[in-house]
């Protein structure tokens, strides 16, 4: 037996106010019958000693004590073992209990958190379209402005919603679908939403990409839960944003197309039929590739029908920013008509960004209305990138002010070209050292009409900044600068040639408008519908024309050299000259030169063009 596991070194024991005898004081007390009454506790490893005195201690003893057992046997001493395995049995039962409550705990926290996951994984074929519950749309048609047409066909709708009476009793049918098509921020969510506040009817929005998820069968789920949460809500509106991610024609695509969009497709198809005839609900959706759409949505009876909203004209356009300048305090003297001009091409998105940018210029310089500068500098920002840096007075800048003045001056010699707007030195982020900068012809734009002259004019003004580094600089210093313009001429060429029968290889339109719909853009493109020979003879005439709005930029540029010197050292100094002052200075030379009498050597010049101008006229 060691010492170390002798009861003495187990320290203090309790005892009733009294230090407990030694173990072997213990055996010496119980020979010579000073020990009453003995009760063991084997698995407490001690024993209850009661004294012939009446005291009463605890003392610590071996595991399987033989000796204590031996002496109280021999003095006679009663010994009784005290029956602990109850106690033992119940500690057991607790600490076990703990156990397994402790796992069940565990094993609780675990499901709950699987339990989470998988309700998600459910949950996804629950839709979770953005509801704007009665009256809870604000937008009224007074908000939308700019296109008269589209609100006029939608007030109609308005009227099915409010008071459907009118049209069920003469045994009208009320249009399930309006499909709104348009280019990207014409308003046509604003329309769906001016719709539903105007009737008071609740509005369901969603875009038709939050359908397709990444699980097959997904997207037709949340389509059925869309329509089933729309019918307890009826009357009301439901609007799908682009519509052809989910709309496109089956069978279309790589690899036998997208399972889960034909299937979401599908469903969006049974269900327009499913609900009934004038049940209230009305569904409109909005998409800007009308063509790509599959014909079974748009079958009477489905999307029947169908809106244009297009991109407002200059009277809407002032029209927008008069609405978007309701809550915007603008300076005396700021015409929206002048800047509806100054922004054609502009949608109604455009138009209010341009707005919210002058007065978020206007807060920083710490003005109080909104003025011409705030509104000249926002539509700069927005059309050309942020400002960068203004060029030192370096070799740089100067070509720079060569190229640009190239374009501004072409500009304004070619007949049918865009009208000047004004040429900057000041330099945009992007390495844009400068720009010239048009405005499209207002008739042109509207009507979509583009004549060939104007194409041809386009590409003499793109050439003009190449022309004019190559009359300064010569031919070996020109520099990549121009590359996009010859893009752009490239461009303009092909089309041409290809699309509108503006060439020599006659009235056919050889390619299609725009990249392959279903292939994804410019991944792969299709084969040609043209020969190899034909493809050649594209190509140079391609080439042919790029060749010539070249030499006709030079030839316009080259007797015009010490005017490019004098709008050169201007531009430097000043660093933007606005159109009209441009087309000042031009015409002042102009006249300067047909006094000095080098007429006749302008004369030549003409004729050069006019010869080249023929070539091209071809
Ligand atoms: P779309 O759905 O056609 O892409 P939105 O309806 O979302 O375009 O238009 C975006 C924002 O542009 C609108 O919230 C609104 O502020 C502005 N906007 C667009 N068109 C108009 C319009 N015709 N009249 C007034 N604001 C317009």
């Amino acid at each position: 037996m060691s010492s170390d596991s002798s009861p003495q070194a187990r320290g203090t024991w309790p005892a009733r106010g009294v230090d407990p005898p030694s173990y072997s004081q213990l055996l010496t007390d119980i020979r010579e019958g000073r020990v009453k009454d003995l009760e063991l506790s084997p698995r407490q490893q001690e024993v209850r000693v009661e004294f012939g005195d009446g005291r009463e201690l605890r003392v610590p003893v071996f595991a399987n004590d033989q000796q204590l057992l031996r002496t109280a046997e021999q003095a006679g001493v009663p010994l009784t073992v005290r029956d602990d395995r109850a106690d033992a049995a119940s500690a057991a039962l607790v600490s076990n209990g703990l156990l397994v409550l402790l796992l069940l705990g565990g094993l609780a926290l675990l499901l709950k958190r699987s339990a989470k996951v998988a309700n998600k994984a459910l949950g996804f074929g629950a839709s979770k379209p953005r509801l704007q519950p009665e009256g809870g749309v604000s937008v009224r048609f007074e908000d939308v402005a700019g296109i008269a047409e589209a609100k006029e066909e939608l007030q109609e709708v308005v009227t099915f919603l409010k008071a459907p009476e009118r049209y069920t009793a003469i045994g009208a049918r009320i249009p399930k679908g309006v499909l709104l098509i348009g280019p990207p921020g014409t308003g046509k969510t604003l329309l769906a939403r001016a719709i539903a506040g105007e009737a008071g009817v609740p509005f369901f929005s969603m875009a038709a990409s939050e359908f397709v998820e990444m699980f097959v069968g997904v997207g037709a789920s949340r389509v059925r839960d869309l329509f089933r949460k729309a019918k307890e809500k009826s009357p009301c509106i439901i609007f799908i944003d682009e519509v052809d991610a989910v709309g496109r024609q089956r069978g279309a695509g790589i690899g036998g197309g997208n399972d889960e969009r034909e299937q979401t497709l599908n469903q969006l198809l049974t269900e327009m039929d499913g609900f009934a005839d004038n049940s209230g609900v009305i569904l409109l959706a909005a998409t800007n590739r009308p063509d790509v759409l599959d014909a079974a949505l748009t079958r009477p009876g489905r999307f029947d029908r169908r809106i244009t909203v297009d991109l407002p004209d200059r009277r809407g356009r002032e029209e927008i920013l008069a609405v978007h300048a309701r809550t915007r305090p603008l300076a005396e003297g700021v015409r929206l008509s002048a800047w509806a001009s100054r922004t054609p091409g502009f949608s109604g998105a455009d138009l209010s960004n341009l707005l919210n940018e002058a007065a978020i210029l206007t807060a920083r310089r710490r003005q109080t209305t909104i003025d011409d500068v705030a509104l000249g500098d926002a539509l700069e920002r927005i059309t050309m990138g942020l400002t960068a840096a203004p060029l030192q007075d370096s070799a740089k800048k100067r070509l720079i002010a060569y190229h640009e003045v190239g374009h501004a001056l072409l500009t304004t010699l070619v007949p049918h070209a865009d009208q000047l707007d004004k040429v900057t030195l000041l330099p945009r982020s992007g390495g844009i050292g400068g720009f010239a900068r048009t405005m499209p012809d207002e008739d042109v734009l509207d009507s979509g009409l583009i004549s060939k002259a104007y194409l041809l004019a386009r590409m003499v003004v793109a050439m003009g900044g190449r022309a004019a580094e190559q009359v300064v600089f010569g031919p070996d210093e020109v520099t990549q600068g121009a590359s996009s313009d010859l893009e752009l001429v490239g461009r303009i060429g092909r089309e041409m040639v290809t699309r509108y029968g503006f060439s020599p290889l006659g009235p056919v339109a050889l390619e299609a408008e725009g990249p392959e719909v279903f292939l994804g853009r410019d991944w792969l493109r299709s084969e040609p519908h043209y020969s190899k020979v034909t493809g050649n003879r594209i190509d140079a005439q391609v080439r042919e024309l790029a060749c010539h709005a070249l030499e006709k930029a030079m030839a316009l540029l080259e007797p015009r050299r010490d005017l490019m010197d004098v709008l050169v050292e201007r531009l430097i100094v000043e660093e933007t000259i606005d159109g009209d002052r441009f087309r000042a200075i031009v015409e002042a030379d102009e006249q300067r030169r047909s006094a000095c009498g080098s007429a006749a050597e302008a004369d030549v010049q003409a004729a050069q063009v006019g010869v080249q101008a023929g070539v091209l006229n071809r």
